[in-house]
């Protein structure tokens, strides 16, 4: 600071020519410059510093000697040269000046300075400066116009309207913010002075009373008020609003407006429905979801569990809640019985669904062993990360008890399969996919590999191939018919066997399959075969036999009738009489040539019948007429041997279709049998009655010599005579039982006897009301 020294009079430091009075001064100036907190200058006019005081070193920061005689402008921020002489000036025409401006710290940095500046013009003339440091008061002011502009910029960002209000019914608005219109669709000055609507009008109906009242309240403890409630935009829209306020007071406590802040939380309080929503959606399906499952959160602590976890546990969702999971849920291998990990700490590293061991067992709170089957899912918040894990864990007591009840059922099935006489396999998409022992043995492989995979198929012969694909094709769909048909199998070697087959269609390792079981039945095949031949033989040998019969009964009739005609004419005597003896002989000529004829009569009808040659010929006749015809041509018989015949007739419905003539000598045979059978003086009843099923019951009993009972089921055969030596007495040919029996048959009724030898017999038989002689 070497400038030039102009002295002035009031440095007292350096002037030694200053008298007393000059002195005193100087020392009283010197106080009170050092005692002013403010600090100080002296200088000329031209800007040179010829003064300063402690207070503006300290300042500073420069010493006394550092600042002295230098010019103003070296320190000075805001002003140069000119600029400060200038300023001078002005204060000399004014006397007095007030300023602001910046010096320079001696560490280079600025300091604010008000100046107040006095000019004087006694001594050296120049400005006495006293300086205020307002840079606090500069960065005060600096603060406050930035917290102004950025309450502006705040209010008109916010997503909300800031508002100051009377306290009244209207919530009369005395300011609004810009948010208004974003908030309610009404402008500010809408709003304003209740100009367009107040804003009570705006506020929902049903929360007008609400908010007035919670108003109140917090006025008078003098608290914030907090709200959430509904308005009505200009448009009709409804929105959820939040509103946060409070009053303002004067010095006597009294309300004189209310200021605050109203912001639209609609799509909150929609997320926090929504939230809500699923929550408790999630809380249903937890609960009644069949398996048992728990929650955590990112540490493993239990957060919920459902009531099937609780019974499984043993732990009830209360007191287990924050627990560390492994406390609640504990599991071990049912092997080795150790303790086996809940993958919750692996599931929440990898983030992926992780399933728990096979064959393990939870032991419950109370001891209890449960069979579980289980696995772990994370729990993935919207960034992705994994804030828990879902275990989810099923009781396998009963599954298992299934499994295994299968499982025992299987191997009984296998064995039985495997053991069983008949050969059995199944086909899946036409191949071979299983084959029982037998069905190896038959189709000749030693062992399954020579048939697994092979075409079924092949394994038939060319004409049996389509049957047995139709057969199969067949199954689909109907599960419940077994299908058996004959056909011919192929053997490995190529050599064939007849076989019965018979398909079902079953699943097989979850595949639509057939399984087929066979049997080898060439041994049966030649027994029919066999059975078949001996059959024709021996009806080609009957029916040699009948019409051997037929023709030689033919033969024997026309001598026959000659033998019958001439004895009959010779035991009349037209011929001339007899003697004794000579008609004795005769007689027996003619009882034995009607014998005779009656025999080949018999034998013609049988063989007649064998041959199939002898029909029904069916009218419509009234069924008592026979009996009376019958009975009239037996009187003659019975009425020698003094035996009566009594009828016992009961038939609501006489008329009959039928073979009369095979009727009525059916009955004549009977009859007959019970004349020749009944010692003189005995009797014979005729019996008819009706049967419920259609049928027609006669009978014919007497009270003859009976029938053995060895030979009860005998009479019907062909030649059959109870007793040789009755047979002499009682002449007959043992046929009329088995004719009978077959003109019965031929009517699709029946015949049986009930005898008591030396009591009498009784023939019944049936025959039907309305008789179907087309099927005979
Ligand atoms: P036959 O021509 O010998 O009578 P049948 O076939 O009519 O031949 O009878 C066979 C046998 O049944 C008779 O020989 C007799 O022994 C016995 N029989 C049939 N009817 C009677 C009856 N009413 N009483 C006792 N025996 C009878």
């Amino acid at each position: 600071m070497g400038m030039e020294n102009e002295t002035g009079r009031i440095r007292m430091d350096s002037s030694s020519d200053t008298d007393e009075d000059d002195v005193g001064l100087a020392q009283r100036y010197k106080t009170i410059v050092e005692l002013t907190v403010d600090g100080f200058w002296y200088i000329d006019e031209y800007g040179n510093i010829l003064d300063v005081n402690t207070r503006y070193c300290s300042m500073t920061g420069y010493s006394y000697n550092e600042v002295i005689s230098s010019p103003i402008w070296d320190i000075e921020a805001d002003m140069n040269r000119s600029q400060v002489i200038y300023q001078i000036d002005r204060t000399k025409k004014l006397g007095k000046a007030l300023f602001e401006t910046h010096h320079f710290k001696k560490d280079g940095s600025l300091i604010d300075l008000e100046v107040s500046a006095t000019y004087i013009d006694y001594g050296t003339p120049g400005l006495l400066c006293f300086l205020r440091d307002i840079t606090d008061r500069k960065e005060l002011e600096q603060k406050l116009q930035e917290s102004e502009r950025s309450k502006t910029v705040l209010l008109s960002n916010l997503h909300g309207m800031a508002y100051r209000c009377d306290y009244d019914r209207d919530w009369t608005m005395r300011f609004v913010s810009e948010g208004c219109y974003e908030l309610t669709g009404y402008q500010t000055e809408d709003l304003l002075g209740n100009r367009l609507i107040s804003f009570n009008d705006i506020i929902e109906p049903g929360y007008r009373d609400k908010i007035w009242n919670k108003w109140a309240e917090v006025l008078s403890r003098k608290e914030t008020f907090q709200a959430e409630y509904r308005i009505l935009t200009a448009s009709g829209e409804v929105k959820w609003v939040w509103e946060q306020g409070k009053g303002i007071f004067d010095d006597k406590g009294n309300v004189i407006a209310l200021e605050g802040f109203i912001t639209d939380v609609t799509r909150q309080k929609t997320i926090e429905e929504e939230l809500r929503e699923s929550e408790r959606l999630f809380r249903t399906t937890l609960y009644s979801i069949g398996d048992a499952v728990i929650t955590t959160d990112i540490h493993g602590n239990l957060k919920q569990m459902n009531l099937i976890a609780e019974e499984l546990t043993g732990w009830g969702e209360k007191e287990a809640s924050g627990k560390q999971l492994e406390d609640i849920l504990v599991i071990i291998n049912e092997n080795t019985r150790e303790p086996v990990d809940i993958p919750i700490r692996e599931v929440l590293r990898v983030g992926e669904v992780v399933g728990l061991a096979n064959h393990i067992l939870l032991i419950s709170r109370n001891g209890m062993e449960i069979p579980v089957a289980d696995s772990a899912s994370p729990i993935i918040n919207e960034d992705d990360e994994v804030i828990g894990v879902v275990l989810v864990f099923r009781d396998q007591t009963e599954e298992r008890a299934a499994r295994e009840a299968i499982a025992e059922s299987e191997a009984r099935f296998r064995l039985l399969v495997e053991s069983a006489p008949e050969a059995i396999f199944v086909q899946t998409d036409w191949r071979f996919a299983y084959l029982n022992p037998k069905t190896l043995k038959l189709l000749g492989a030693a062992s399954p590999a020579q048939l697994l995979g092979k075409n079924v198929i092949d394994h038939f012969d060319t004409r049996s191939q389509d049957t047995v694909k139709e057969l199969i094709h067949g199954l689909k769909g109907d599960k419940q018919d077994v299908h058996l048909v004959e056909e011919t199998f192929i053997r490995l070697d190529g050599s064939s066997f007849v076989a019965e087959v018979a398909v079902v269609p079953i699943n097989y390792g979850g595949a639509d399959s057939v399984l087929v079981f066979f049997r080898d039945i060439t041994e049966r095949k030649e027994a029919e075969e066999a059975i078949i031949k001996a059959k024709m033989a021996s009806d080609i040998a009957n029916r040699s036999k009948s019409e051997f019969l037929a023709n030689t009964s033919h033969e024997l009739r026309t001598p026959l009738s000659s033998i019958i005609g001439f004895s009959d004419l010779l035991i009349e005597g037209t011929m001339g009489e007899l003697n004794e003896k000579q008609k004795r002989y005769v007689t027996t000529i003619n009882k034995s040539g009607n014998l005779l004829l009656n025999l080949i009569n018999n034998i013609l009808d049988l063989s007649q019948i064998e041959f199939g040659e002898m029909d029904l010929e069916c009218v419509k006749f009234d069924i008592v007429d026979a009996i009376n015809d019958v009975h009239s041509m037996i009187s003659i018989l019975s009425s020698r041997k003094n035996i009566s015949i009594d009828m016992d007739i009961d038939l609501p419905q006489r008329m009959v279709v039928a073979d009369n003539e095979k009727i009525k000598e059916i009955l004549y045979n009977l009859l007959d049998n019970a004349l020749k059978f009944t010692p003189d003086g005995g009797r014979i009843t005729i019996r008819a009655i009706q049967k419920d099923t259609g049928f027609i019951q006669l009978s014919v009993s007497d009270t003859g010599i009976g029938i053995p009972k060895d030979d009860i089921n005998k009479i019907f055969e062909p030649f059959y005579q109870s007793d040789g030596s009755t047979t002499r007495r009682y002449s007959g040919t043992g046929l009329g039982l088995t004719i009978i029996k077959k003109f019965v048959k031929m009517h699709g009724g029946n015949i049986w006897v009930k005898s008591e030898p030396g009591k009498g017999s009784a023939f019944f038989f049936t025959i039907p009301v309305l008789t179907d002689c087309t099927e005979r």
